[in-house]
């Protein structure tokens, strides 16, 4: 495995996900330090990523897309049929 399909992988493994890709991917850190210090700045971002506060919507939030979306919609004008010869 070389090392961009290792890293590629790593972010299998940062999902979850536990494929022969990501096992391979693990031997080749055990033997590659530069993948092996990816890896760990994978994790490291992985876990702030996960202590961040989380905001709730505010509650009308998805009626006013629905609004806009709405408005959006009914302002476009019709498309022109194409021509045929
Ligand atoms: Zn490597």
């Amino acid at each position: 495995m070389t090392c961009d399909e290792a890293r590629t992988s790593m972010h299998f493994h940062l999902d979850g996900d536990d494929h022969l890709h990501v096992q391979n991917a693990r031997r080749h850190t055990a033997s590659c330090m530069h993948c092996e210090r990816h890896m760990l700045d994978l994790q490291e971002v992985e876990d702030r990523l996960r202590t961040l506060k989380r905001y709730a919507a505010p509650a009308d939030l998805k009626e006013r897309i629905l609004l806009a979306v709405r408005d959006t919609t009914q302002k476009r004008p019709l498309r022109a049929r194409p021509q045929l010869p």
